[in-house]
């Protein structure tokens, strides 16, 4: 059977196959370099941001110690200040502190209180001697104490022009609390130490100020000295006063760094990863480092890398996608290439077959119009496929052949009609051949469906059957000749069978039948009881009528007397001609008189009747002898004997004539 794909495909109906495919390859080598520089973007992008937020925190904590430290360092000058008007005040005379102002009746210590109360954070302000020695105090209290010798040596040896800040642990200073001691010197014409007043912030007033800083939680402010001991710190790290915050080391590495604008640097010393400014406060020998801890910084930064990354993710999976769903392309192309390459063999192969076929290969469509056929057409009937293509193939078939087509139509529509769809038809039928030949086909035909169900066209194969035809017609010819001549045979064998039985000329029994036939008689008469009759008969002289008138003449005359005898016989006589021109008359159930009456009838009639030959009249006579069963023979032998004796003795009593025995 024919696939009508495969015969459609003649026509150019193929798979067709996207044409602007991209060799997979090359997508993902697309995809690896753009996905690449997109990571490489990226990284730079998160890098750079990073250093950027990095950078921008830095700054800010810069600015914010910066800020911090200036203020502290306002206080500190605003606390000097208070220092060298209390300074300007006082004269040494003698050794003693003398208040030069014209308000003398004040004390010393209600100076140092008055003036000590116009700065906040001052917890007091001490005047002291030439030792170091407490001579007047705001509070009035701890008067005649002595500062620390090394602290007192460090007061002598200054020669900063600056008020001198210095940070005194609480095991060193004089009231046992650390603080900062922010202190003026006096000094005679030679430049001689002569003592000073100094001013005592204590450590937990500064700590107090820095609690009431207002920082973001997880940020850090500090105050360290020079030696990074840690004086005051929001939030506060008890633990870590008056320690040192760094190693020697890193101060070392950070020391070039730490300058008057301040650095940043990460040191953590509470768990947290902070992004520290450091802030060296000028002439004074502290600095603020204020910290924002990395975490929360790099917050916006996280949130963006994130949200990035989620983004390169959600491109890589879309990449994806893409390269699968070609994958899946390229797979589906790839079949389809394999199909329609073995669509094209079978093709191929359909086509080699069908072309070299020796019957024709056709498909029409549901209007009876060709589709296709084959080369066998040409070949079989003469047509090139260009003069039957689109045609009506009816027109192909003669007016027998087109009676033929549309029965076996209708017999197919009647076929489908009761549910027995896509039989395999055959049928025969006369077609036309270009050079005018008719010529019966066979064809063999099957419907084709369309996708709704419905017949489309019919295809098949016509196999040229004239040669098949003609010899059966011969067979029927032959078939007919060969019932003819058995029918003559039978014929001739009954002729046959009849001469052997019967004498040719005269059609009366012959003596092989006479012979038979006595036998049986006999038995039959004994049987019944019955006579039988056994006449016996020869021509007078017929050896004359041969002689006078010839053999035919004498012919005649044993025709016309077995003529007598027949018509003057019932059916059940046997009469038979026993030999030349003697005669034997079988009667069954007759007497003697009746035999002699028969035979009597014979001889007259044959005496009576002269037979004219040749415008001749011949004149004879017969001579007859009787013999009857039972009463003189009980054999067939021995009858005819007894006839014989009776004949001979009427030849010689003068012919013509009956004897009976
Ligand atoms: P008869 O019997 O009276 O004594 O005389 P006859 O002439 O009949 O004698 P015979 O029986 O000797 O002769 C018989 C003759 O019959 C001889 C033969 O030529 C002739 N004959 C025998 N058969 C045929 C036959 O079929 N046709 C013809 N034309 N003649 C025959
Ligand atoms: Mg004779
Ligand atoms: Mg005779």
């Amino acid at each position: 059977m024919i696939n009508e794909s495969k015969v459609a495909s003649k026509e150019g109906i193929q798979v067709t196959l996207p044409q602007n495919r991209i060799p997979l390859l090359k997508v993902l080598s697309s995809l690896a370099a753009i996905f690449t520089l997109l990571g490489i973007w990226l990284v730079f992008e998160l890098r750079n941001g990073y250093d950027q937020v990095l950078k921008q925190a830095n700054y800010r904590a810069a600015q914010r110690s910066q800020i911090l430290g200036q203020s502290l360092r306002t206080q500190i000058l605003a606390s000097d200040y208070v220092l060298r008007d209390v300074a300007s005040r006082i004269e040494i005379i003698d050794g003693v502190f003398v208040d030069t102002a014209l308000n003398r009746d004040k004390t010393l210590s209600t100076l140092l209180k008055e003036k000590g109360d116009t700065v906040p954070n001052f917890f007091s302000m001490v005047l002291f001697d030439r030792d170091c020695k407490f001579i007047a105090t705001a509070s009035g209290q701890n008067i005649g104490t002595r500062s620390k010798p090394e602290l007192c040596e460090a007061r002598k040896k200054f020669k900063g022009s600056g008020p001198m800040v210095v940070y005194v642990p609480g095991n060193k200073s004089a009231s046992g609390r650390a603080a900062l001691v922010i202190s003026r010197h006096f000094s005679d014409v030679k430049g001689q130490f002569l003592g000073g007043v100094l001013g005592v912030i204590e450590l937990e007033q500064m700590q107090r100020w820095f609690d009431s800083l207002d920082i973001a939680a997880y940020d850090s402010v500090s105050l360290v000295d020079n030696s990074q001991l840690l004086l005051a710190r929001k939030p506060a790290m008890p633990f870590y006063f008056e320690k040192q915050m760094m190693t020697e080391a890193d101060m070392n590495s950070l020391s070039d760094k730490y300058a008057k604008s301040g650095i940043a640097t990460t040191i953590d010393i509470d768990g947290l990863e902070r992004l520290f400014g450091i802030y060296k406060i000028e002439d004074v020998p502290f600095a603020i480092v204020y910290g924002f801890e990395k975490l929360a910084i790099l917050k916006q930064w996280r949130k963006r890398a994130i949200e990035l990354s989620i983004g390169y993710c959600i491109l890589l999976l879309l990449a994806g996608f893409v390269v699968r769903s070609h994958i899946t392309v390229l797979r589906q192309h790839n079949e389809i290439s394999k199909n329609n390459a073995l669509l094209r063999s079978s093709e191929a192969n359909f086509r080699m077959l069908a072309e070299n076929m020796a019957d024709i290969v056709w498909q029409i469509n549901s209007f009876f119009k060709v589709k296709y056929t084959n080369a066998a057409d040409e070949r079989v009937r003469g047509y090139f496929n260009s003069e039957v293509i689109g045609i009506d193939i009816r027109e192909q078939f003669t007016e027998l052949g087109q009676e033929i087509f549309q029965r076996e139509i209708d017999k197919r529509l009647q076929l489908e009609k009761s549910g027995n769809k896509g039989l395999a038809m055959n049928f025969e039928l006369p077609m036309r051949c270009k050079d005018g030949r008719e010529m019966w086909v066979e064809i063999s035909s099957v419907p084709i469906y369309g996708e709704d169900g419905e017949i489309e066209g019919y295809q098949g194969v016509a196999r040229d059957i004239s040669l098949r035809r003609l010899h059966e017609e011969k067979l029927i010819q032959a078939n007919q000749e060969m019932e003819n001549r058995l029918l003559e045979a039978t014929e001739e064998k009954t002729e046959l069978q009849e001469l052997a039985l019967h004498d040719a000329m005269t059609g009366l029994y012959n003596r092989r039948f006479l012979d038979a036939a006595i036998v049986r008689e006999i038995t039959l008469s004994e049987r019944e009881k019955r006579p039988l009759a056994v006449i016996m008969l020869d021509l007078d002289h017929f050896k004359n009528v041969n002689d006078q008138f010839g053999h035919s003449a004498g012919d005649l005359v044993l025709k016309a007397l077995a003529d007598i005898m027949r018509q003057t016989s019932r059916e059940s006589d046997l009469i038979c001609r026993y030999g030349g021109e003697e005669f034997i008359a079988i009667i069954p159930n007759m007497s003697a008189s009746q035999a002699f009456e028969r035979a009597e009838i014979w001889r007259r009639q044959l005496e009576e009747n002269s037979l004219n030959y040749g415008g001749n009249e011949i004149k004879i006579t017969l001579s007859a002898g009787i013999a009857i069963y039972p009463d003189h023979g009980k054999s067939g032998e021995e009858l005819i004997l007894c006839a014989d004796e009776m004949l001979y003795k009427s030849k010689r009593s003068g012919r013509n004539r009956v004897s009976i025995a």
